[in-house]
């Protein structure tokens, strides 16, 4: 999901997604459900879902509810009870259990109906809720502009049992869903999956009945209801041809929406092919993309039908991702919430980069920078002691700016888009209808790259910050020296291993050589024949670092006979020269040739003083001849 933060250039929007449950794995993870967000019943793990079936009755003016949900599942333990999340203030009035009335209470948002048997493991069972309330958590809300009202679901992270009963662990997908909603005549519910039917119920009322037969995670179930005019388009990926996704779009039917947006709109037929290019085929095809406008700022990825605030670009494109970045393969904890988040936002800069061109990708990411700068003592991973909030874990700097970033970082590693875009598309492929953490990720993309991720992993998912550098190179008898000092933004994570690459600029061409440091202070040196102009650190921007500070020793020769040494930081230069220049008046001019100081050389070695001068570029003449530039800092 995303949350709206006004994005630079003509990109509009963006938001955010999550959820609750911790696995053990290595020293990061929590085991089995207790999560500070809050403390859910073990004996959710007691039994696995197979299936939703909602039939609610539902307005777009209130949030009230009414109706029944069926869920269907199979026992794992044996089963006495049978417990499911539902908020206190929805009243449940009846239960039944594989349809004979059963016994329940209802307290502290949990339900546990009482079986009228023990059922084993690989039993089915199934448990009939019947309910109604006035929903007042953010589960779901209405809203009304330009005189339509609008109603609409948003259940990430942990809202669905705000409007609906249900389990509400990540690594539990259902196997399908079908919703129902009864509505007022003049309303339209849009929904997960394909609408398989519309019924007339008692004259004034229609039910719509949606039906999505892909694995889905309980976040992603949502309902919107409007007031709706419904625009179809087609998208039509090479990989599936002849055959084309319906990509159903429900706008509010009397805002001009759709007349002031065709073309953004018409955008996301664009979007589902590049994507199904780039990372595979657009998973739901079977069924449809859909979207549903609402009320709120930004978007949520609802599996099959996004509900969003407007068809900007970039939301566009990051709601669209998540169906391959977090529907498909949804994070198997919140600690993970970068498997969601940090992938959808890196879409944005892909689809920017595709549909744009580079300059603009580059000042999204530049802005990523800033964002992710704004955290230095921050990371990508949610750490079990910070999962105190839906805030963190949706946290705009951390979670989507700098997650998308370290993915930019990890494509700068791998240095080969295709490799890079071949492994993504292996690791969709490998949790497709399933849910990964973080360390499957680089244990994937590790597994098919051939690279150790280790360090990666460690320096920019699991550690705090980013590094600074500071480079001071040196050419001097075909030798080049590159010394990289770093500091970092955060003292937990005092040094990070990640390689740089240096772009070697020549007076005629350039080459990038990548740097591997070992320590905070490095020193590599080249054998090179070749003049270097000056060189450039991380010219493709894939690591976020502060302010690089590069200063060189610069060797001037002009002429055979005469050489300046000098680092912009010092306050004096050095002078080489023949015999032939000795007792010579020499400048230093500045770049407009105004004349800042003069000398005279007594010695075929001599350091010249420059301490008064500003900051600037300066130039070293003699007899109306340049003998060579400085930098001063
Ligand atoms: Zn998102």
């Amino acid at each position: 999901m995303k949350k709206i933060i006004p994005l630079l250039l003509l990109l509009s929007i963006n938001i955010t997604a999550q959820q609750n449950r911790f696995q053990l794995v290595e020293q990061h993870k929590i085991p089995d459900i207790p999560s500070s967000l809050y403390q859910q019943s073990n004996d959710l793990n007691n039994y696995d879902i197979h299936f939703y079936h909602l039939d609610l009755k539902a307005t777009n003016t209130n949030t009230q509810l009414s109706g029944n949900v069926i869920i269907e599942a199979t026992a794992v333990n044996k089963l006495t009870t049978f417990t499911c999340e539902l908020m206190d203030y929805m009243t449940v009035s009846s239960i039944k259990i594989n349809n004979q009335d059963a016994t329940f209470t209802h307290s502290n948002n949990i339900i546990i109906a009482q079986c009228n048997k023990e059922y084993k493991p690989n039993e089915n069972i199934k448990v009939q809720i019947f309910y109604s309330g006035n929903v007042v958590g953010e589960g779901y809300s209405y809203g009304t502009q330009l005189g339509i009202s609008a109603s609409w679901t948003l259940s990430e992270s942990i809202h669905a049992r705000d409007w609906f009963p249900c389990k509400q662990i990540l690594t539990d997908k259902a196997d399908s869903v079908f919703i129902d909603v009864t509505v007022p005549n003049n309303l339209t519910v849009a929904s997960n999956g394909i609408l398989k039917n519309i019924v007339n119920v008692n004259g004034n009322t229609k039910k719509y009945c949606w039906e999505t037969k892909y694995p889905i995670n309980y976040y992603l179930i949502s309902m919107a209801i409007s007031e709706y005019s419904q625009y179809n388009i087609y998208a039509e990926p090479q990989s599936i041809s002849p055959e084309k996704i319906l990509i159903q779009n429900f706008i509010f039917s009397n805002s001009g929406y759709l007349n002031q947006n065709k073309e953004l709109i018409d955008k996301t037929k664009n979007l589902v092919e590049f994507f199904s290019e780039k990372i595979g085929i657009y998973p739901f095809y079977k069924e449809k993309y859909g979207n549903a406008m609402a009320y709120f700022g930004g978007g949520m990825e609802h599996q099959t039908m996004t509900t969003l605030a407007n068809f900007g670009f970039s939301l566009n494109a990051h709601e669209l991702a998540h169906q391959w970045f977090g529907n498909y393969v949804t994070c198997g904890s919140w600690q993970d919430i970068w498997i969601n988040e940090g992938f959808a936002s890196y879409c944005e800069y892909i689809a920017l980069q595709h549909f744009y061109d580079q300059q603009t990708a580059d000042g999204w990411m530049d802005s990523a920078h800033n964002y992710a700068k704004e955290k230095p003592n921050g990371s990508v991973y949610i750490p079990f002691e910070e999962l105190t909030s839906e805030n963190r874990i949706f946290d705009y700097q951390l979670s989507y700016k700098k997650g998308a970033v370290i993915i930019h970082t990890l494509r700068g590693l791998i240095n080969n888009d295709d490799l890079f875009f071949e492994a993504i598309r292996n690791y969709l492929n490998t949790y497709k209808n399933n849910t990964a953490i973080g360390d499957d990720f680089f244990t994937s993309i590790g597994d098919f790259t051939s690279l150790d991720l280790t360090n990666f992993k460690n320096d920019w998912y699991y550690g705090k910050g980013f590094p600074t550098y500071e480079v001071i190179w040196k050419q001097e008898d075909n030798k080049l020296s590159i010394t990289i000092n770093q500091t970092t933004s955060s003292t937990s994570k005092p040094f990070f291993t990640q390689p740089i690459q240096i772009k070697l600029n020549y007076s005629d061409n350039s080459k990038t050589v990548v740097f591997e440091p070992t320590s905070t202070s490095t020193t590599l040196i080249f054998d090179t024949s070749t003049k270097i102009n000056s060189i450039e650190i991380d010219p493709n921007n894939y690591i976020l670092k502060g302010k690089t500070a590069i200063t060189t020793d610069i060797i001037s020769e002009l002429n055979s006979e005469t050489r300046i040494i000098h680092s912009p930081k010092k306050n004096s230069f050095e002078l080489i020269t023949t015999d032939k220049y000795l007792n010579n008046n020499f400048s230093i001019n500045d770049i407009k040739g105004n004349i800042i100081k003069r000398f005279t050389i007594y010695d075929k070695h001599s350091e010249i003083d420059i301490s008064n001068l500003k900051q600037g570029l300066y130039i070293i003449s003699t007899k109306n001849r340049i003998i060579g530039k400085i930098v001063k800092l």
